[in-house]
C-alpha cells in the first residue's frame, strides 16, 4: 500500500468514527420516527445533555468507563463498538477503492449499510426514510464517479447502474411474491439501491454481490439450525446479508468473477 492510500485510509477511518457516532443516533431514532438533529443526545436516566467532550467517538466511552458522568448509568458497549466498526469499515473500503471519485459513493453506502443492518437486527425492518433517499443520493454520487472530473468519464457504468438497479429490484419483487414469508418489501426496495451500486462496478460485481447475499444468509441459517438456535421458520432478517453480499461484490466481485470465468472456460 502506498503512502497516499495509507493516508486516505487513515482519514477515512477518522471520518468513519465520527459518522459512526451519528449512526448510533440514527439507529435509535429513525425507527421511532424521531428527528436525528433535535433534541441533542441526553442520558436516558438523568436526562443530562451529553457534553461535547463526552461525545468523542470510542475515547469518551473508555474514559468514562462506560458510565454516565452525572448519574453513573451504564452506557452500552454497543455505542463505541458501532463507532469503531464504522471507522474500520471506512478505512478498509478506502484502502481497497483508493483515491477515486467512486469513494464518496462507497462510503455513503457503508454508512447507510451500518444503520440499516443494525435497525434490521433490532426491529426486523428497513425504514423507507433511509432506503428511499439512497436511490437519489446513490445515483448522484455514482454519476459523479462516472463523470470522474480530471480523468476519463465512464457513462457506460452509469447506464449499467440503472439497468442493474431495475434488474435486482424486479428479481427481489418476484422473489417476495413467490415466497412472502422469506422476504419483505423493505428487502425489495433495498435491492434496487444495491443493484445500482453493484452494476456500476461491473456485471461480475453484480453477480457476486447478488449471489453472495443468498450464500452468506443461507450458510448462516443452516449454521443456526444446526446449532438448534433457530427453527426453520424463525425470522432471520435478510437485510444484513444483502448488504454484506453487496460489499463483497463491490470489493472483490470483479476479480472473483474473472477468476471464475477463467476456471470454467
Ligand atoms: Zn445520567
Amino acid at each position: 500500500m502506498t503512502a497516499d492510500v495509507l493516508l486516505l485510509a487513515g482519514l477515512s477511518g477518522v471520518l468513519g468514527l465520527v459518522i459512526g457516532s451519528f449512526l448510533n443516533v440514527v439507529v435509535w431514532r429513525v425507527p421511532r420516527g424521531e428527528s436525528v438533529v433535535a433534541p441533542p443526545s441526553a442520558c436516558p436516566r438523568c436526562g443530562t445533555r451529553i457534553r461535547a467532550r463526552d461525545n468523542v467517538p470510542v475515547l469518551s466511552w473508555l474514559l468514562l468507563r462506560g458510565r454516565c458522568r452525572d448519574c453513573g448509568e451504564p452506557i452500552s458497549a454497543r455505542y463505541p463498538l458501532v463507532e469503531l466498526g464504522t471507522g474500520v469499515l471506512f478505512a478498509a473500503l478506502a484502502a481497497v477503492v483508493g483515491w477515486s471519485w467512486v469513494l464518496p459513493a462507497v462510503l455513503y453506502l457503508a454508512a447507510v449499510a451500518v444503520a440499516l443492518a443494525l435497525i434490521d437486527l433490532d426491529h426486523h425492518r428497513l425504514p423507507d426514510a433511509l432506503v428511499l433517499p439512497s436511490y437519489l443520493v446513490g445515483a448522484a454520487l455514482l454519476a459523479l464517479a462516472s463523470w470522474n472530473p480530471g480523468g476519463a468519464s465512464d457513462w457506460a457504468a452509469l447506464l449499467r447502474a440503472a439497468i442493474g438497479g431495475a434488474a435486482l429490484l424486479i428479481f427481489y419483487f418476484a422473489a417476495a411474491l413467490a415466497y412472502p414469508a422469506g422476504m419483505g418489501l423493505g428487502d425489495v426496495k433495498l435491492a434496487g439501491v444495491l443493484g445500482m451500486y453493484l452494476a456500476w462496478f461491473g456485471w461480475g460485481a453484480f453477480a457476486v454481490g447478488a449471489f453472495g447475499a443468498f450464500l452468506l444468509g443461507g450458510l448462516f441459517s443452516v449454521g443456526l439450525i444446526a446449532a438448534r438456535r433457530a427453527g426453520r421458520k424463525s425470522g432471520i432478517p435478510f437485510g444484513p446479508w444483502m448488504l454484506a453480499g453487496a460489499f463483497l461484490g463491490i470489493t472483490v466481485g470483479q476479480a472473483t468473477w474473472s477468476g471464475y470465468l477463467e476456471l470454467v472456460t
